[in-house]
């Protein structure tokens, strides 16, 4: 199955809203099945909205729109389709019913006719319920297998509707194979991957492979064949993850699915030891990685965010001689913090991060982009430079990427960084 997205709203057009709603539905889209063959972006204007169902009509087999399904006037999507496909617009009493309902549990005050436009469908429509706002979600089934969907612009509910309606409706229909085996690696550029992983595709019959580039991370996604038996299926994963493990090797931190906070988890929780982190440059954004996993308090303390100077000193124990003599930004102040912190919340296990997110405060020496992490564990204790490329917050996301990454590194007793065996990434870290 083929599909097209239209994201339509004068909002996108103008620049004011990232359009992240085509972002969501096509990575969605591919996952559950559908090839996506275009994307327009679309003005509020009924004559615009029906040339962009045309052409994308000409080309796909499901249109998904979103965007322009509320009550107010400039939202004429349902209008605009039902014309573009001549197809009247009836009211449906069933939808009619739960948009009142849900206007009732929220609000005390009557809801405005305007609404009752929500519970209009173009004749012959499904309504999909929406669990987290009052548009439903319409799915227009046409002739020769073509199919509308059309969603509301509002990302969360765009995204539950899609998840919950769109993503089973898109695999129900689709003949593509969407089992997939995924391998997720850590301070290796994706080029330098491939090319390490270069023959995989020739190797697996010709496999689609797939580079899903993260903050510091990529992923590489491999399409398992369809028409397979389970055994087949469990073997042929297994081969194709061989393969990427053989050319990546300690680079590869998961093997299914588990994002990088939990594979460091695992490793504390195995070994029974406890972490704290002390942060400079990423004020908070490390605890909020590893806090945003449930069950992170089996392993995980707690932390500082020491911007300051003298926050290092008083939270973290780093001696004022120490910032004098080596700056903040430095392997000395970083492995002080990361044993200071560990001293301090008495866990086996402590990080330090301290860097220059940017866009100031850079120096010929220490350039914008100059981080020190250290990670110190019962066994000993890593430290790593790093010299990230990108903006204020690509630094300090990936700051917190690869600060996990050293203490996983230093729990499986590999080295601070591999540079040696497989080559400096362009735009990874240079270590030193
Ligand atoms: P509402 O009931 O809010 O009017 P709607 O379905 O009519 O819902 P829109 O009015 O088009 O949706 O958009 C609502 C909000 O959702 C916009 O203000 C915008 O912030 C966000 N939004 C719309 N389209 C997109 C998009 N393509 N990507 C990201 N956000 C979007
Ligand atoms: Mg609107």
């Amino acid at each position: 199955m083929t599909a097209e997205v239209l994201s339509i709203g004068n909002e996108v057009l103008s620049g004011r809203t990232l359009d992240t709603n085509f972002q969501v539905l096509a990575r969605l889209l591919e996952e559950s099945g559908a090839r996506v063959v275009g994307h327009q972006a679309v003005p509020d204007d009924a004559a615009a909205i029906a040339a962009a169902l045309a052409l994308a009509h000409s080309r796909a087999d499901l249109v998904v729109c979103t965007g322009g399904l509320g009550p107010t006037p400039d939202d004429l999507t349902v209008d605009a389709v039902a014309r573009a496909l001549r197809r009247r617009v009836v009211r449906d009493e069933a939808v009619l019913a739960d948009v009142r309902a849900r206007w009732a549990s929220m609000l005390r005050a009557p809801m405005p006719p305007s609404n009752d436009r929500q519970a209009d469908l173009p004749e012959g429509a499904v309504a999909w319920k929406n669990p987290v706002g009052s548009a439903p979600g319409i799915h227009l089934a046409l002739d020769e297998g073509k199919h509308v969907v059309l969603l509301p612009g509002v990302p969360e509910e765009m995204r539950e509707l899609a998840r919950l309606h769109l993503a089973p409706f898109v695999r129900g229909a689709s003949t593509i194979s969407v089992d997939y085996c995924v391998v997720r690696t850590v301070g290796i550029a994706e080029s330098l991957l491939e090319q390490r992983l270069g023959d995989v595709t020739a190797r697996l019959d010709g496999a689609a492979v797939a580079y899903l580039p993260g903050q510091g991370g990529v992923d590489v996604r491999i399409t398992v064949p369809g028409g397979l038996d389970a055994p087949a299926r469990a073997a042929w994963s297994e081969r194709a993850r061989a393969l990427v493990r053989d050319a990546a090797r300690e680079y590869v931190y998961s093997e299914d699915d588990r994002p990088l906070e939990q594979v460091v988890g695992d490793l504390l929780r195995e070994r029974g030891w406890r972490l704290a982190v002390a942060e400079s440059c990423t004020g908070g954004l490390l605890g909020g990685r590893i806090t945003s996993l449930a069950g992170s308090s089996q392993w995980f303390d707690g932390g500082a965010i020491v911007y300051a100077n003298e926050a290092k000193t008083r939270e973290a124990g780093v001696a004022p001689e120490l910032l004098a003599a080596h700056g903040a930004v430095s392997e000395e102040v970083a492995r002080a913090l990361a044993r200071g912190i560990a001293a301090r919340f008495g866990t086996a296990c402590g990080l330090g991060v301290t860097g220059i997110a940017g866009p100031d405060g850079g120096t010929p020496e220490k350039p914008v982009g100059t981080v020190h992490l250290a990670a110190v564990t019962p066994d000993g204790e890593h430290h790593r430079k790093l010299q990230l490329r990108g903006n204020r917050a690509q630094v300090r996301e990936r700051a917190v990427t690869f600060a996990l990454d050293l203490l996983r590194r230093r729990l499986l007793g590999l080295p601070a960084s591999s540079t040696g065996a497989i080559g400096t990434p362009p735009g990874e870290p240079r270590a030193t």
